[in-house]
């Protein structure tokens, strides 16, 4: 028998395309494959990072091109090609432009990497994400969006500030979609088993809550030529490592539900279990009136999005 090592194409080598290329080198969870439309853009960054393989010592090989063919034989395709927001932008005034970007996109991936699993980043996420299952006709269990797990980050990152404490102490849970319409989930947040609330006023905590459902846009502000990229780029690099490893993480993730929590025939941010199947499980917390209202209103919100995005790419 021949193992052979674990493929991984980035579509899209921008700043999250190139931190994700980054990130999963130097990890070695695979061969990386980096495609973009601008010339010169994937082969010189792809060259960059290989070069850095080395000084980094990994032995992942990254190769970039113009060509979709490069993405033959992956194992895991991430999405990040698309515009990113500017300041005063929402994630929704990105819909017209990259629902046609995931159109060529979703026809490449269906065409040169039939049997992936797909994680996208692209925004607006929830709807990005849904329409790439749509187009490419891939079982749900294949398509997946990255949002909860940089924003349960975020929220994690000022709660470690504001305590004083460590990161990895910190668990916490982010549903509804990748928008001011999140849904960060107090009670299942805890550092080190202990429920937050026991650890900080009540007053703070929505103050952080609200720093995290606008983590993106301070990010956006204080760059003004684009959006963040590093954390973003990790969430999905973590994301993959999941499936690569088949280590079955409960991560909170974009997913497709068919009647969970009372919804369908939508993407948007819940609990699943991830691993080398893709989504192999989603989680069906019992939520709380509020909490359940708030997840209505966030999907409300990405079906009318959707119905939007199809009209662009009927
Ligand atoms: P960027 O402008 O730096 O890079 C985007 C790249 O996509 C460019 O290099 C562009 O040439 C490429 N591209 C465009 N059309 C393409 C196509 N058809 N095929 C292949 N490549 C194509 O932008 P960025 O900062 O890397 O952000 C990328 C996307 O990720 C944006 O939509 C952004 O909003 C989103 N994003 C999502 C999250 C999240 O948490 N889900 C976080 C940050 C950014």
């Amino acid at each position: 028998m021949t193992l052979r090592r674990r493929k991984i194409t980035v579509v899209g080598a921008g700043n999250v395309g190139a931190s994700a290329a980054l990130y999963l080198a130097e990890r070695e969870l695979g061969d990386v494959a980096l495609v973009d439309v601008v010339e010169g853009i994937p082969e010189g960054k792809g060259l960059d990072l290989l070069q850095y393989g080395p000084v980094g010592r990994f032995d992942s090989r990254v190769t970039g091109s113009q060509d979709s063919r490069l993405m033959e034989g992956s194992d895991v395709v991430v999405v990040t090609a698309g515009v990113a927001r500017k300041p005063g932008m929402t994630r929704l005034d990105l819909l017209q432009t990259n629902a046609r970007i995931i159109q060529s996109v979703a026809k490449n991936i269906q065409a040169h990497a039939p049997d992936a699993i797909v994680i996208v980043i692209t925004n607006p996420l929830d709807v990005m994400t849904y329409l790439l299952w749509k187009l490419t006709g891939f079982p749900a269990h294949r398509v997946v969006g990255q949002a909860g797990v940089l924003d349960g980050a975020r929220f994690s990152a000022f709660i470690a500030q504001e305590l004083d404490v460590s990161v990895e102490d910190i668990s916490t849970l982010v549903l509804g979609g990748h928008g001011d319409d999140m849904v960060p989930l107090v009670r299942y947040t805890t550092v080190s088993g202990i429920p937050l609330a026991d650890l900080l006023p009540a007053d703070r905590i929505t103050a952080l809550v609200d720093r995290a459902r606008n983590g993106g846009a301070e990010i956006v502000k204080l760059l003004k030529t684009g959006s963040a990229y590093y954390a973003p780029a990790a969430s999905g690099v973590q994301m993959v490592e999941a499936v690569v490893k088949d280590k079955k993480r409960i991560l909170a993730c974009s997913a497709h539900l068919s009647g969970q929590y009372g919804l369908s025939d939508v993407y948007i941010g819940v609990p699943v279990v991830l691993g080398g199947g893709g989504v192999e499980k989603i989680i069906e917390l019992k939520l709380t009136d509020a909490e359940r209202a708030a997840l209505h209103n966030s999907a409300k919100i990405y079906k009318e999005a959707i119905a939007d995005a199809l009209k662009v790419v009927a």
